[in-house]
């Protein structure tokens, strides 16, 4: 005659079943739990008797193993309540013929990974979304290890169809680290995803693009907006890249050009006033950096005192002032080609004259690149959405400067600004 079962036995069994429930990782049942002050450790068993190979697109199963690792596997998996929870598992290994002997998968999370997929989608999530301070607080782990996740969960929502149809294209370089540590990221010009991104901004590292492109792909495309480096123009003009598709020079980098070339007049100015040991006109002129290069219509009150103050004044500060804003007005998307093209002929011989040596090699550069420019704006790739875009991204590679791979910082930018759905673990 059998015993009925405790009550305590079976408040244990149905705690088991909740706990199956709530955890929810596929493929294991399980088997044991303990409450501890910082934690809850679960244990579990897998279900499933063929065991997997876990190296990726492998595929291969088997019902027989080599033997059982000696000691429990772990990982972090989701929350409960204020505690950590951990999974641990006694896994098999199995004698993969590609691969030897390793340790089975687990439908749960990836391999060599301390984390389930649950988790790391989590973690994913939140970086895209918030800070490095809060994302490290909420979940408890350390900034490189959001990093290497971002890297992982990239990977896997990344789909090679991305790249087809691509027919106008963006090549820009962001830094993402000081020290010159270079992304380069190319952008779908019609949807406006970031469709890939590498690590560097020399010549190979558009030639790796090219390469996941493949020469079909490659084929296929119409335009290639760049800024006015060397590097990415002889990656795309290569046999099997692109040597077919337009180049276009980004205007959104003329513009900055001009910006910068007015920094270069402006701090020689404050040179001269320091120099000068006119220390209270220095001190003044130092404020205005931000009243010169900031658009006027975005002007506090006191920086338009200091804007009025220099152009009464004159000299070559005005003179650069007003030929930065005169490069702006031309590129500012609301007039028809034809008229840029006028306009900016024009801006060139004003250079040419201006007496500011750096913007008579402004006037040169541009005349030098201006087919590429005037194809960038009849051809429209020179739109509002890649500027909000590019400001989305520096302050993106902003977050990613504690990572430790140029890898993490790329993966974090496609997780942001590419073409992965991220979702939740309630979501799915
Ligand atoms: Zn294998």
């Amino acid at each position: 005659m059998s015993k009925p079962p405790s009550p305590k036995g079976h408040i244990a069994v149905r705690a088991t079943t909740a706990l199956n429930n709530l955890l929810d990782l596929p493929g294991v049942t399980v088997s044991s739990v303990s409450f501890e002050s910082e934690q809850v450790t679960v244990g579990v068993r897998p279900r499933r008797r063929r065991l997997q190979c876990p190296e990726s697109g492998c595929g291969y199963s088997t019902r027989w193993r080599a033997d059982t690792r000696p000691a429990d596997s772990w990982w972090r998996s989701l929350d409960m309540g204020a505690r950590k929870v951990i999974v641990t598992a006694r896994l098999r290994r199995l004698d993969c013929p590609d691969h030897g002997v390793l340790v089975e998968a687990v439908p749960f999370a990836r391999h060599r990974v301390r984390f389930t997929r649950d988790f790391e989608d989590l973690v994913a999530w939140c970086a895209s979304k918030t800070d490095k301070t809060a994302v490290c607080r909420l979940l408890r782990i350390a900034w490189p290890t959001v990093g290497a996740i971002v890297e992982r969960v990239t990977a896997d929502g990344l789909d090679d169809s991305r790249l087809d149809g691509l027919v106008d294209i963006g090549v820009d370089e962001i830094s993402w680290k000081k020290h010159h540590h270079y992304l380069t990221v190319v952008v779908d010009h019609a949807s406006g995803d970031v469709v890939w991104t590498g690590q560097g901004k020399d010549t190979a590292a558009l030639d790796r693009f090219f390469a996941e492109l493949g020469p079909t792909r490659a084929a296929r495309l119409q335009a290639v907006s760049l800024d006015m480096g060397k590097a990415y123009p002889k990656s795309v003009a290569k046999n099997g890249h692109a040597p077919q598709a337009q180049i276009c020079w980004d205007p959104f980098h003329v513009v900055a050009m001009g910006a910068k070339a007015l920094d270069v007049v402006r701090r020689g100015h404050w040179n001269q006033l320091r120099c000068a040991a006119d220390r209270s006109a220095a001190h003044r002129f130092k404020g205005a950096r931000w009243a010169l290069l900031r658009n006027p219509e975005d002007l506090t009150d006191r920086q338009a005192d200091s804007l009025a103050a220099i152009r009464r004044s004159g000299g070559a500060v005005w003179r650069a002032y007003k030929g930065k804003e005169a490069l702006r007005a031309i590129f500012a998307g609301d007039l028809p080609p034809a008229e840029v093209t006028g306009l900016l002929d024009r801006w060139c011989g004003w250079a040419q004259r201006s007496r500011l040596p750096v913007f008579v090699k402004l006037g040169r550069t541009i005349r030098e690149h201006r087919d590429g420019i005037l194809a960038a704006i009849r051809l429209g790739l020179s739109n509002g959405r890649v500027e909000g875009r590019n400001a989305t991204i520096r302050l993106i590679t902003r977050r990613a400067f504690g990572f430790h791979t140029a890898k993490a910082a790329a993966a974090l930018v496609m997780l942001c600004c590419g073409p992965i759905t991220l979702r939740l673990p309630h979501e799915k």
